[in-house]
């Protein structure tokens, strides 16, 4: 396949493929391509990378009423609805997502599956059926994940392990849905040194410093040498130090090279609800971190549940909610936002052989834009998506504006 003209860079190349590999990047390629694409000037970007998504528990916003002042926490209300949660009706919510996943330019997506005592093993069941069904259009990374802690019930620990025995490559943990944070935490290391498995912890969604977790992940995170292979998604608590703490955390976030995951779109429905006068908004610093040389990254989170009822699995929209809410509405720092949804987001769970160049696996979006600026201002269509060498979804957008013409005032009246 031929990818003709596209911007790639920055410059005017085509982009050949072969198999499912990029084969080659230059102006004017010669030779002969099977299919050919014309996509003049538009941006030819690696596929986007969810690296933190729910399928498992999203398209349920609709069995409860959402969040209320006073009433039950997301978590609750989620944890309710698992009980009932069959595999058939997992996998077709989770299907539902991964399709317009792969609409909105993902190629490539790491998936929490909660395993606990009210829904046991039955998302992974369905998660395990779609990683087989969907294979060829999405990769589909699953994490073992305990949404509801470790010390609550007596059988969360032992389905992890199980589901780690059975090649779950991800543990994943959230220490503030124990009591014993550090406790929690230090189970997980212990668990994922034992199975030699990456660690994702949900971590840090709390306004009170008291409840920071996150330098003591990172300490973990040496100790057990693990540096770059541990994730924190969250992190909404970096915003609630004083700054000079913050930058101490976050010089301790990079000495680990801890890869920052943050869900701007779930923060801002949940958090600071309680506030009388200011709402906290909980979303982490994202500029601070980068600007420090943390690997940031932002992801999805959750699609239309309790946690973000307008929650949708479109990188685009996440990049255009990160520049509101972190002040990243700057040219220069609209430029770089979409590493957070590609490059950045790959390299947090760990992708080998992923960019826009020779040799790397040719999962491609393009879209209908010349600069990424544009295409977040614009939320612009993504006109191509390629997996593997294979186009899995084509997008257009018809618009027909019935208005006069601009007047040619060229000739001086
Ligand atoms: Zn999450």
């Amino acid at each position: 396949m031929l990818l003709r003209n596209g911007l790639v860079s920055g410059r005017r190349q085509d982009v050949a493929i072969r198999d499912d590999r990029i084969e080659r990047i230059g102006r004017d390629l010669a030779g002969a391509w099977g299919e050919t694409l014309d996509v003049t000037d538009r941006l030819v970007l690696p596929g986007f990378v969810e690296s933190h998504i729910h399928p498992d528990k999203a398209f349920i916003a609709d069995r409860t009423e959402g969040l209320r002042a006073g009433g039950p926490s997301a978590q609750i209300l989620v944890a309710e609805l698992k009980k009932a949660f069959t595999v058939d009706d997992v996998y077709r919510r989770a299907r539902r997502v991964l399709e317009l996943a792969v609409r909105h330019g993902t190629t490539t997506m790491r998936a929490h599956v909660e395993l606990d005592a009210f829904v046991e093993t039955r998302s992974l069941e369905a998660m395990r059926r779609l990683q087989r069904d969907l294979a060829g259009a999405l990769d589909l990374h699953l994490i073992a994940f305990a949404q509801e802690g470790i010390f609550n019930d007596p059988v969360t620990q032992d389905l992890l392990r199980e589901a780690l025995q059975s090649g779950v490559p991800t543990l994943g943990g959230c220490p503030y849905m124990d009591k014993d944070q550090r406790a929690h935490i230090d189970w997980f290391f212990e668990t994922a040194q034992a199975f030699g498995v990456a660690l994702d912890f949900h971590a840090d969604s709390s306004d009170d410093p008291a409840m920071l977790t996150s330098d003591y992940i990172a300490e973990q995170t040496i100790a057990y040498d693990m540096q770059g292979r541990v994730t924190l998604g969250h992190l909404g608590t970096l915003d609630a130090l004083e700054p000079a703490h913050r930058a101490r955390v976050i010089d301790k976030l990079r000495e680990a090279r801890i890869h920052v995951i943050s869900l701007p779109a779930t923060e801002f429905h949940v958090k600071g609800r309680g506030a009388a006068r200011y709402a906290w908004r909980g979303v982490t610093r994202l500029g601070e971190l980068r600007d420090a040389g943390v690997n940031v990254a932002i992801s999805t989170n959750n699609i239309a549940n309790p946690f973000t009822p307008y929650g949708h699995p479109d990188p685009l929209r996440q990049a255009l909610v990160a520049a509101m809410a972190a002040h990243l509405g700057n040219l220069d720092q609209l430029a770089w936002l979409l590493d957070l949804v590609t490059v950045n987001a790959a390299r947090a769970i760990g992708l080998h052989d992923y960019g826009v160049a020779e040799g790397c696996r040719a999962d491609l979006v393009v879209l209908d834009a010349r600069t990424p600026a544009d295409a977040i201002t614009e939320q612009v269509e993504k006109l191509w998506v390629i997996k593997g060498g294979r186009v899995v979804a084509r997008n257009t957008r018809t618009s027909e504006l019935r208005i006069p013409r601009e007047p040619d005032r060229s000739s001086g009246d």
